[in-house]
């Protein structure tokens, strides 16, 4: 029977023993297998995972292993479970646990940091100095789920307190799993200063962040927000989420494309969500004298940068991990508001048995596929089910 030193169940919850996981073997495959079913200790709850996103960086930690790391190094082949936007129920709660309470639905954010290196005592978790230190004689309790410990393409996992996001009945299992994504957009909006009311945005790139950081940066007042990319299909998505120009850079350059709308001198702030090779030059380019530039992409090489146009227009650069500074709680609030539609950028659905085709769908972006989720219950397997 599932039990634990001091942990909470529900007979309304029944929890098993196993479950079924997903797990990274050698690069590229994963295999469905069943592990026992975690218990949470002080701080945490045992989440019963009712929808995960397949985000580009799950690709990136499934075919070559960083940023995720486990155990001090790649997470191949060490019965690691990758996933991480994913969002619940919780159904068990560890020793001492009152903040949340058996049923409840929430969200989950990735990062709890250690809590005790000077970052986290900063807020600022993703940056933690101990970030994948949580095993052996090294263990500083860090979680990052589906990057340093098991994460959420699975049936239950194990979540800190920190890292819940309570949310309404009314927002959908598939759209709570997009929280986080906002979150990462409130987050890199956050470093820029946060307060965007009439100032000028551009976001290059739009994939999920890129389209939910026009969501975010609207809902914030900015005026006006720019956005740019290849791809005509996600640049509607864009329009429909609140930018007020789009502009497909394969028709026009985008530096010039900007000024012209913005006056001429470019804007106040970028947010760099495409990581293409020459993003960052364009960037410092698309603003002002003064402005500031976010760089929330990884991009796959190292690139040249034009140093002496950053100083001599004293632009400030930021380069943003993730979800930090409870910024996801803030996209929460939007989100429950309805300031944005963030299900818009929810392409597909599919059984969590048919997570292979749900990456194939999310990587070779088949049928336009923008954020694929998969589930656990009340999807049949093989089954093609966009909504
Ligand atoms: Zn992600
Ligand atoms: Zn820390």
């Amino acid at each position: 029977m599932y039990a634990g030193p001091g942990v909470k169940t529900s007979k309304d919850f029944p929890i098993p023993d196993k479950m079924k996981a997903w797990v990274l073997g050698n690069p590229g495959e994963l295999k469905l297998t069943e592990k026992p079913v975690p218990v949470p200790k002080r701080a945490e709850v045992l989440v019963r995972i009712d929808a995960v996103a397949i985000c580009a960086t799950d690709l990136e930690i499934i075919d070559h292993g960083p940023p995720a790391s486990i155990q001090g190094g790649k997470p191949f082949n060490k019965n690691f479970t990758p996933g991480h936007e994913y969002m619940g129920t919780v159904v068990a709660l560890g020793p001492g646990v009152d903040e949340y309470k058996i049923g409840q639905r929430i969200t989950v954010e990735i990062h709890a940091g250690c809590g005790q290196c000077k970052r986290c005592r900063e807020g600022m978790y993703t940056s933690c100095h101990n970030y994948g230190l949580n095993y052996g004689d090294v263990d500083k309790g860090h979680r990052a789920n589906g990057f340093t410990t098991d994460g959420g393409f699975c049936e239950y996992q194990v979540n800190n307190i920190n890292t819940l996001v309570a949310i309404p009945d009314a927002m959908s299992d598939e759209e709570a799993t997009l929280v986080v994504t906002a979150g990462t957009a409130m987050y890199g909006l956050t470093e820029l200063g946060g307060l965007v009311a009439g100032e000028s945005v551009v976001v290059t790139g739009p994939g999920p962040i890129g389209l939910l950081g026009v969501a975010v940066a609207k809902a914030l007042g900015a005026q006006p927000v720019i956005l740019t990319g290849t791809r005509d299909n996600r640049l509607k998505i864009g329009k429909e989420l609140g930018a007020d120009y789009v502009i497909n850079v394969r028709n026009e350059d985008a530096v010039e494309a900007v000024k012209r709308l913005n006056g001429g001198k470019g804007v106040d702030y970028v947010v760099e969500c495409s990581g293409a090779p020459n993003a960052v030059n364009e960037a410092v380019r698309m603003v002002n004298r003064g402005g500031k530039v976010c760089l929330a992409a990884f991009p796959h090489a190292e690139t040249p940068v034009d140093v002496a146009h950053i100083v001599r227009n004293n632009i400030y650069l930021y380069g943003i991990r993730g979800e930090g500074k409870s910024a996801t709680h803030r996209a929460e609030a939007f989100m429950s508001q309805k300031r944005f539609d963030a299900t818009k950028i929810h392409t597909h659905t599919f059984a969590l048995d048919d997570l292979p085709t749900a990456i194939r769908y999310a990587k070779d972006r088949v049928d336009d596929a923008i954020k694929v989720v998969v589930k656990a219950r009340g999807v049949s397997a093989h089954r093609v089910a966009a909504e």
